[in-house]
């Protein structure tokens, strides 16, 4: 198994110190506080649970699924992308990357992922937002402060924050700091998880999370294996003890999403099998089951990361099955 990848970041008590220890009390408290790698902030989302949410994007995921439609957050360290249409052709990006990672050439100008540590100097220089990073960290304060100012959506829609990715239960210190601050503003949380994060993380967040989303993509381990890199025993064993999380008093709830992928969890075996699977092992616990259609609008992401997407030519679903 890969190791859980390196915490985004966290301020220490030295480096308050280094700063003359005159921080106010709130200073100290937030200084001490984790911070998060989120890569977007995605406002009036009507897909990632109830009412009108605010979506976080966190950066970092231990699955590699073949279809995966957010790319960007596979890595947890930040990266660039270079957006042609914004692009104005100074160059001042080339000068400015101290890795030389940066050429311009017919096709505009091309990344070379393998000497881009990420570092974000060029999208700093860039006068017009062509070159933009992916990834930059939050303090707690600043991200429930950035949630609170759609309080008056969540309050009429019945919404609240969701947290997505990547993989947001692999920051769960940050995030459970994050929704137990949500929670005293009374605004409700939601957690969309692959459940592929260490069973402590979720033990961790649990307790200020309202929803659960779990991903169950393929119940057969070794075609999970195949199509996310990993099997899915961790994944089921989360989702089981989450349930009885639930039976022993948690009163969030728990939605599981399946992700209807051509040629891969489309199948009529695999559908059978979560069904069957939930049936047995998680029962009344699951308030709500969505089969979400396969889309292809990540497809420039893929492009615009330098990477190439399986699933580039791939039909939609049709509705005839
Ligand atoms: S992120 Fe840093 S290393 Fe990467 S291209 Fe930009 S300036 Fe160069
Ligand atoms: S700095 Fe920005 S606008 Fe200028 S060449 Fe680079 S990406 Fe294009």
């Amino acid at each position: 198994m890969a190791e859980n990848p390196p915490s985004p970041g966290s301020r220490t008590k030295s480096q308050m110190e280094e700063n003359g220890g005159n921080a106010s009390r709130e200073e100290e408290i937030d200084s001490l506080m984790p911070t998060g790698m989120v890569f977007n902030i995605q406002r009036a989302s009507t897909e990632d649970g109830p009412g009108i949410r605010t979506t976080v994007f966190f950066k970092g995921c231990w699955l590699r699924c073949t279809w995966c439609h957010n790319p960007e957050g596979i890595e947890a360290r930040p990266q660039v992308q270079w957006l042609e249409t914004l692009c104005i052709d100074c160059h001042a990006c080339i000068a400015t990357c101290p890795h030389r990672a940066l050429t311009a050439g017919p096709a505009g100008i091309f990344i070379d992922r393998h000497l881009c540590d990420g570092c974000g100097d060029c999208a700093a220089a860039c006068p017009t937002g062509a070159m933009e990073q992916l990834g930059r960290l939050w303090t707690v304060a600043d991200l429930v402060e950035e949630m609170a100012r759609d309080a008056v959506y969540f309050d009429i829609s019945g919404g609240g924050v969701t947290a997505s990715g990547g993989e947001p239960a692999l920051q769960a210190e940050f995030l459970s700091a994050v929704f137990r601050l949500c929670r005293q503003r009374g605004i409700a949380t939601a957690l969309d998880t692959c459940g592929q994060a260490p069973p402590e993380n979720y033990a961790l967040l649990l307790p200020h999370t309202d929803l659960v989303l779990f991903d169950i993509k393929l119940i057969d381990p070794e075609r999970h294996r195949r199509h996310t890199g990993r099997d899915n025993r961790l994944i089921l064993d989360n989702l089981e003890s989450i349930a009885t999380t639930k039976r022993q008093g948690w009163p969030g709830k728990i939605w599981i999403r399946t992700p209807i992928i051509p040629g891969a969890t489309d199948g009529e075996n695999n559908i059978v099998g979560i069904g069957r699977f939930l049936t047995a092992r998680i029962g009344d616990d699951v308030q709500r089951w969505e089969l979400c259609a396969f889309n292809n609008l990540c497809r420039d992401k893929y492009r615009r990361l330098g990477l190439k997407w399986p699933y580039e030519n791939v039909k939609l679903n049709s509705g005839a099955r």
